[in-house]
């Protein structure tokens, strides 16, 4: 069985960019794949407290940072429809 990564990041926008970089030792972005950080570009998920799917493959981790961003969302609030809202997607 494969050696567990140490760090798993999940999401690669500025959050998990960022988490990576600092656990590789502040290394520039573009340095990553040198700095020994594997890169998948795929959706993962979690297939376990410590191991994640991508593309078919199961990545065992002693430590992860969900870092998959977030999504703008109206309150269910009376009087809201129809008054106009706009989030940042929609504005
Ligand atoms: C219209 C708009 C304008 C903005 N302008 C500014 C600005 O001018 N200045 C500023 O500082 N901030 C700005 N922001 C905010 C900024 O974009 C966010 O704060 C920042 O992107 C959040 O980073 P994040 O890493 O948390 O998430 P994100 O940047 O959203 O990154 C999350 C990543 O995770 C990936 N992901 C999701 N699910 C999975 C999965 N299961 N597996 C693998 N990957 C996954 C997504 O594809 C995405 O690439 C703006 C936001 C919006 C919407």
């Amino acid at each position: 069985m494969a050696k567990p990564y140490d760090l798993v990041v999940v999401g690669a926008g500025s959050g998990g960019i960022t988490a990576a970089r600092t656990a590789a030792g502040c290394v520039p972005s573009k340095a990553l794949l040198a700095a020994g950080v594997d890169v998948r570009i795929a959706a993962a998920e979690f297939v376990s407290p410590s191991a994640v799917a991508v593309d078919g493959e199961v990545l065992r981790f002693r430590a992860a940072v969900i870092a998959i961003g977030s999504e703008p969302a109206v309150p269910p609030i009376p009087g809201l429809d129809g008054a106009g809202v706009v989030t940042s997607d929609t504005v």
